[in-house]
């Protein structure tokens, strides 16, 4: 029997899968990954957006499961860079390359730049579908400076070079809870939690369980 609130996470990355799920921990959703319900297909992120990236892999794995689906879009944007590496955050130093390596492309480009012009957020754009076409997106963002160097062992991605300044602490340096309350994914989350329980309540109804 299909549980009426199951939601099923539409990302192939394990570390924010784990994050989102964290997030919806008390809120009686139960979350299952792409893995767990043998969705094999790939989405193409070629949107020019966050927003325009998350509704299409939300889209997708609702209308191939017939779930509900929630999916982040999310990204760095540094100023100096004109808002890159943004929604090329996860292909910035080629298809494939490891963190390490897109965090060195970044600290790479900035060598030259001063603490001072080292302004950059972390932005999140989260869509839930459903597999009956209906779909929302909301956002979030967390304002920070990209470091001179990695520091810290927690997180994922561009976490190690992302410092937030009232801290003087890297992402990677923050507990998950602390990451959590202070991110980008936290603040879209906020957001997206209310509608997403919205959605599963008047879906319930319409459902026969
Ligand atoms: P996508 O949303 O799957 O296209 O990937 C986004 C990419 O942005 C990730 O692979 C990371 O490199 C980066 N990113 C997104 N959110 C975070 C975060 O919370 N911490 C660090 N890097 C992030």
């Amino acid at each position: 029997m299909e549980s009426r609130s199951r939601v099923v996470l539409a990302t192939r990355n394990p570390a924010k899968a784990r994050e989102l799920a964290a997030m919806l921990v008390g809120t009686g959703v139960e979350v299952c990954s792409l893995l767990e319900i043998g969705v094999t297909e790939q989405v193409e992120e070629d949107g020019a957006s966050f927003e325009e990236n998350a509704l299409k892999k939300a889209r997708g794995v609702a209308n191939s499961t017939g779930l509900v689906a929630l999916a982040d879009d999310s990204g760095l944007e540094v100023d100096a860079l004109d808002g890159l590496p943004g929604v090329m955050s996860n292909r910035f130093a080629g298809e494939g390359a490891s963190d390490e390596e897109k965090i060195a492309k970044v600290l790479e480009l900035l060598r030259a730049v001063p603490r001072a012009g080292r302004a950059a957020r972390f932005r999140s754009a989260i869509a839930i579908a459903l597999p009956s076409g209906e779909a929302c997106v909301v956002d979030g963002s967390c304002e920070g400076v990209v470091a001179e160097e990695p520091r810290g062992e927690g997180g994922f991605g561009y976490d190690p070079i992302f410092l937030v300044p009232s801290l003087d602490r890297t992402f990677a340096e923050l507990a998950p809870e602390e990451k959590m309350r202070l991110s980008h994914r936290g603040a879209a989350m906020q957001k997206a939690i209310p509608i997403l329980l919205r959605l599963l309540g008047s879906r319930g109804v319409a459902q026969s369980g």
